[in-house]
């Protein structure tokens, strides 16, 4: 498979849209980004390592940490974390308040913020450091000790943030929260403000193609864990556009409102792409475009 040359094309293929797209700036931290920049990564569960544009240049990984979140819950025992967190889309904005008070405070998935509240509340339990436990996990898997939280970003969310503190105070006020709802915003913040870049993600994510198998061996999650966060991945990653995404890219996907989408070739790899400018559901119209041209031409989708 001629990676490079698959990963030059998609590249093509991405720039071309990447005017279409937004920068995020109800964060105003993420306001500055440069709307035309884009990288994208590839790595093989053989250790190839393929990449294109400014595959090394660090941005804030946002909702793409609630993957790991997720897995680091799971990998620390925390099956309870289904009690209190669904595993259907959502179709409604990342940001919804209506759907949670429909439902009692349980979030509908662990992707949309209201589930990674939750979620990052039971990691906050289990280690009693939730965004230093993801941080340590990026750092080890992608090889990267550099990685850190961008802490201007984290200000910024929490400044701005009131609408996931009024989440975060609703799911509280129906008994789902173990910690208080300061210091599981306050870790929240800091996992969504990490920075790192396409090579950094697309190796961190590599235990998701290795069926919960780590970088450098050693188990991280069990094979039908590894499966079900692909499979929520898939159907949940890409906020109320995850049909879309599906339809289009094939793989299981993240995105985050810094640009960024973590996608996964269960067996094979990991491709993580980003540039800034989103479409209104929030994903990086460039990332998905260039994801899209990529299974597409590759024919490596898991369909
Ligand atoms: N930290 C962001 C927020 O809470 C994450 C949003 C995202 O990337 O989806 O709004």
């Amino acid at each position: 498979m001629d990676y490079q040359g698959l990963l030059h094309d998609a590249m093509t293929a991405g720039r071309a849209v990447s005017g279409r797209g937004r920068v995020a700036d109800y964060i105003p931290a993420l306001a500055g980004a440069d709307p035309a920049a884009f990288g994208m990564a590839l790595v093989t569960v053989d250790g190839e390592f393929h990449g294109v544009g400014e595959v090394d240049r660090p941005f804030s990984v946002q909702s793409v940490s609630k993957v790991f979140t997720l897995a680091l819950a799971l990998a620390h025992g925390g099956d309870h974390v289904w009690r209190g967190v669904g595993r259907e889309p959502s179709g409604n904005p990342f940001n919804s308040l209506v759907q949670l008070e429909n439902e009692r405070g349980i979030p509908r998935n662990p992707f949309i913020n209201a589930g990674a509240l939750v979620v990052t509340d039971r990691l906050l339990g289990l280690t009693g450091d939730a965004a230093g436990t993801v941080l340590d996990f990026l750092r080890a898997e992608s090889g990267n000790p550099f990685l850190a939280t961008e802490p201007a970003t984290a200000a910024s969310e929490a400044e701005h943030g009131h609408r996931n503190a009024a989440l975060a105070h609703f799911i509280a006020s129906h008994g789902n929260l173990e910690n208080e709802v300061e210091a599981v915003l306050e870790h929240y913040y800091a996992h969504c403000a990490i920075e790192a870049s396409c090579r950094d993600l697309a190796r961190a994510g590599l235990f998701l193609a290795q069926h919960g198998m780590r970088a450098g061996g050693g188990r991280l999650l069990s094979r039908s864990d590894a499966k079900r966060v692909n499979a929520v991945m898939l159907t949940c990653g890409t906020y109320d556009a995850a049909g879309e995404f599906a339809y289009r890219v094939g793989l299981p996907g993240k995105s985050g409102v810094g640009g960024g989408v973590l996608a996964v070739m269960p067996g094979r790899g990991t491709i993580c792409a980003w540039s800034p400018g989103l479409d209104p559901a929030g994903n990086s119209v460039a990332a998905i475009a260039a994801l899209d041209a990529f299974t597409t031409a590759s024919g490596l989708s898991v369909f």
